[in-house]
């Protein structure tokens, strides 16, 4: 059975094309998905009896199921719990923002890249997510919690250990008859896998990129990321500036201050060094607290005194916001819940 928001517009036409159907049932069938959230094929009325009896036959389009939903007390952060065909248990985000509703969404079931502060380690990766459930997971969330204008793609999950699905996922969200969010107003994560950094600088997409730092030099980063072992700083900040060249898009590096470990003013010195005059911005996390890791967040004083050093040399930095700590939906408190059973 094809589920056909597995589909890129162009791979839904062929597929028309094959089944010795017209190639514009694909336009009609993504107005159905993406416009009007049909699932069923019986209700898209300008497709022939004929025309749903067959596709009933070959073809279906997935749902995902709000398992749990837990709403913030402080802030309007939702999170969600989606349960999978396969009945694994994957985590959403929504979050207001100014400037609109944000679904961050994850990529994988568990994550493979073991960092040491990030909840969603524990346990390594399952699988990788299908595009349609990473697209599922946007849709659910706009039915619920109100109209999605941004993504991020940082839930669970690496997504440039999943490349081939997140660029599918990107291509049906991004198409005006998907669900028409522009490139802009999508952001892709990563904890720095150097030639998924080149593959996609050569993609030439408007989608931003986030990289995930934590740390101004290898000895540190190695010890918090094991992947720089793979790709130390200076290959990665070699594919970063390739990525700028090509794309003139400005990066953004995630710096997740810890108390005691990468929040002393050497370091905020060292991480200038590392991105001056680069085309970049700084955005500084208290790390949130995961409770089988137990790092703590630096204090106030301490993201402030590092925000000071990287705006006076001329690098923009802001501080994100915690939104959602109360509900274990901040930046690493995602991860796979275990395998429901029946
Ligand atoms: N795998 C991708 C996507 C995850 S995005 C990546 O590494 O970028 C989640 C972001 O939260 C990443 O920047 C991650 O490093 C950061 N993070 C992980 N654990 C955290 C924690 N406990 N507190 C704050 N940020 C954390």
């Amino acid at each position: 059975m094809y589920n056909l928001k597995d589909m890129t517009l162009e791979e839904m036409e062929e597929f028309f094309v094959n089944i010795g159907e017209s190639r514009y049932r694909a336009k009609q069938i993504y107005k159905w998905i993406y416009d009007k959230k049909i699932t069923d094929f019986d209700e898209m009325t300008d497709i022939s009896k004929n025309l749903r009896s067959k596709l009933k036959e070959i073809a279906y389009i997935s749902q995902l199921k709000i398992e749990e939903r837990r709403v913030s007390e402080v802030d309007d952060t939702v999170k969600y719990l989606f349960l999978l065909e396969d009945n694994n248990i994957i985590e959403g985000v929504a979050i207001k923002y100014r400037f609109g509703n944000t679904a961050c969404v994850s990529t994988q079931v568990g994550c493979n890249m073991r960092c040491s502060f990030c909840a969603s380690a524990i346990g390594g990766k399952v699988r990788d997510l299908k595009a349609s459930e990473m697209v599922d997971q946007v849709i659910a969330i706009d039915g619920d919690y109100g109209k999605i204008s941004n993504i991020v793609l940082m839930g669970s999950g690496e997504p440039f250990d999943n490349y081939d699905e997140v660029m599918k996922f990107i291509k049906i969200v991004n198409n005006p008859y998907g669900l028409g969010i522009g490139g802009r107003h999508i952001t892709i994560s990563t904890c720095g896998i150097v030639p998924k950094i080149y593959k996609f600088a050569d993609e030439k997409l408007q989608v931003n990129l986030s990289i995930s730092l934590h740390a101004p030099n290898d000895e540190l980063r190695t010890q918090l990321m094991p992947i720089n072992k793979a790709y130390p700083l200076e290959e990665l900040m070699k594919a970063c500036k390739y990525y700028v060249e090509k794309t003139r898009r400005r990066i953004t590096f995630e710096y997740s201050l810890i108390e005691g470990v990468n929040d002393k003013k050497e370091h905020a010195y060292q991480l200038v060094d590392l991105l001056k005059g680069k085309l970049c911005h700084v955005n500084l996390i208290p790390i949130n607290y995961v409770k089988e890791i137990g790092f703590k967040k630096a204090n106030n004083e301490k993201v402030m005194m590092f925000k000071k050093i990287i705006e006076d040399a001329g690098i923009s930095c802001t501080v994100r916001r915690e939104l959602g700590s109360d509900i274990e939906a901040a930046c690493g408190q995602l991860r796979r819940k275990y395998l429901k059973e029946r």
